[in-house]
């Protein structure tokens, strides 16, 4: 349930909406935003009376939030909210957060080289896999922490904040020192004990959705993280599973749309893992865009035939030049900026 106050509600008012929530055993979360104060009750709300709330002094209006996600709806939180990931980057504002790099961490010379490239090219954040989710156990597993060590090197030589995937909940505090996204791959988004680690931190989380999830179970899992206490938290689309075997994976703008109607966190896309082939990622990236994408998270290695990982569908720097002359003139048309 949300009880939505007044504008101009006195301080009395406020408080004694709360008791007569807490009065009926549910916790209360206040969201202040900048037009509306919203009561959202946490837990069993059924027992509140909604005539009798609505008509307490002070409240404009009482809605039943039937989703089971309730710090992920947009009810309980109507502003977008915006994650800074690093001192003046930030992702669901206007400005759109492109971060760009190769799948895997593979050498100094080759993050440091495609980074400094991403930053010339207008990339605001670095991507790169030191510790990769692999279908086969045979297949490059990444570098790990020596993989974290060369993307600090990189941060260092260019810096553009880290985003960069864990896959064990004993990394955590690691990661919350050494990256400045802390990526959640599509493999481990239903990691719940990884989900509750990740809550008890303020870092920013980029939660990537699972390979056959849906919108809700998406949200849902957002919704451990922020009930934990981490506000911090960006969404990324990167295509599900459907019948269709053309495409690694089908992406699902829509999706897009969807949580952006249905939540208030800001939404990044991945054409890259979406489409599986490098020559389709300019336009889904483009599509993204106009879909109303917060961000891109794009593949860009320096020799893809030679990459360790997902080559196939990384994009050159130069390629990735061209995307993003083309992202900035698409998101003028509507209304932001890359
Ligand atoms: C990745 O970003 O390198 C990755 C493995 O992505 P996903 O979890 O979406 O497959
Ligand atoms: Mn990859």
């Amino acid at each position: 349930m949300v009880v939505i106050m007044k504008p101009g509600f006195s301080k009395e008012q406020l408080d004694h909406a709360i008791q007569e929530m807490e009065r009926c055993g549910v916790n209360v979360m206040i969201s202040r935003g900048a037009e509306t104060t919203i009561l959202g009750a946490e837990g069993n709300a059924q027992s509140i009376d909604v005539e009798k709330m609505q008509s307490l002094p002070g409240v404009e209006r009482v809605m039943r939030v039937s989703e089971p996600y309730k710090k992920a709806n947009r009810k309980y939180h109507p502003d977008d909210t915006v994650v800074e990931i690093a001192p003046g980057v930030k992702v669901g504002g206007k400005r759109l957060l492109v971060a760009a790099g190769p799948c895997s961490v593979e050498s100094e010379e080759q993050i440091t080289a495609i980074a400094r490239s991403a930053k010339d090219t207008g990339a605001q954040a670095l991507r790169g896999g030191a510790f990769k989710p692999r279908t086969s156990p045979y297949a490059f597993q990444g570098m790990g922490y020596t993989g974290l060590d060369l993307l600090e090197k990189a941060r260092m030589a260019t810096g553009l904040p880290v985003v960069t995937e864990i896959m064990n909940t004993d990394d955590v505090d690691y990661f919350a020192e050494h990256v400045d996204v802390i990526q959640v791959g599509a493999r481990n988004m239903q990691n719940f004990d990884l989900l509750k680690r990740l809550g008890r931190l303020t870092k920013p989380i980029l939660l990537k959705r699972g390979l056959s999830s849906t919108i809700e179970e998406w949200l849902m899992s957002a919704e451990y993280i922020l009930a934990g206490g981490n506000p911090n938290v960006i969404l990324c689309e990167r295509g599900i599973r459907t019948f269709e075997t053309f495409t690694r994976n089908t992406l699902d703008l829509s999706a897009v749309l969807a949580v952006k109607r249905q939540s208030h966190l800001p939404v990044m896309v991945d054409p890259s893992h979406a489409s599986g082939q490098a020559w389709m990622v300019e336009r889904m990236a483009l599509a993204a865009i106009t879909a109303g994408a917060d961000g891109l998270i794009i593949e860009v290695h320096n020799d893809p035939i030679h990459a360790l990982c997902d080559g196939q569908q990384s994009i050159t720097p130069e390629q990735f030049r061209t995307l993003m002359e083309k992202a900035a003139r698409v998101a003028e048309c509507v209304g932001r900026e890359v």
